[in-house]
């Protein structure tokens, strides 16, 4: 009975009057954008990049362009990652950074190995396969993995083993990563 959500309802009921004192007779348009911030509540998920994103991507940006890490970027980057740098960067160093472009879609992931295992990072969503990536965004601690940091620099820096494969390859070789992700598979 509880679950037919009167809550709703409610909740539209009493943001309209707040606001009808700004705007009168526009309670109709008003919902929607109240609604849509509350049907994405998973977008936590991003705005939990924090500060460590947007250092990370601007001292990425610079090494895009000068390919060389410099000790004041690297104190930059230290204040924010702390000990996480030094772990990231002696992957970098070991490359142990790989991607993986698949023609001719132009698909590419990384993969980077770290202490424990091997992870698949995603850039684009700063994803990363790893259970420290998965307990920290899930404790709300704000902090990406160092497998993460290591990907974006080694990706800045051009440092990482670039792979080209045909797209008919693709399945067999992501599988080799979600396999390890999915435990219960067998
Ligand atoms: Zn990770």
């Amino acid at each position: 009975m509880a679950e037919k959500c009167l809550p709703g309802t409610r909740l539209g009921t009493s943001l309209s009057v707040s606001y009808e004192g700004q705007a009168f007779g526009q309670s109709s348009k008003v919902r929607n954008p109240i609604i849509i911030p509350m049907l994405r509540s998973d977008q936590r998920l991003v705005s939990a990049k924090s500060d460590e994103d947007i250092v990370l991507k601007h001292v990425s940006e610079e090494l895009r362009r000068t390919h060389t890490l410099t000790d004041e970027q690297k104190q930059t980057l230290a204040k924010v990652f702390e000990k996480r740098l030094p772990q990231a960067l002696a992957l970098v160093d070991a490359r142990n950074v790989t991607s993986y472009r698949f023609k001719p879609s132009g698909r590419t992931i990384w993969i980077v190995k770290g202490r424990k295992g091997e992870y698949q990072v995603v850039p684009e969503s700063m994803f990363c396969t790893c259970d420290d990536y998965y307990f920290r965004v899930m404790d709300n601690k704000k902090q990406l993995c160092y497998h993460l940091v290591a990907q974006q620099i080694a990706e800045a820096l051009g440092t990482f083993d670039a792979n080209v494969l045909s797209d008919s390859h693709y399945s067999e070789v992501t599988s080799k990563w979600s396999a390890r992700t999915s435990s219960g598979r067998s």
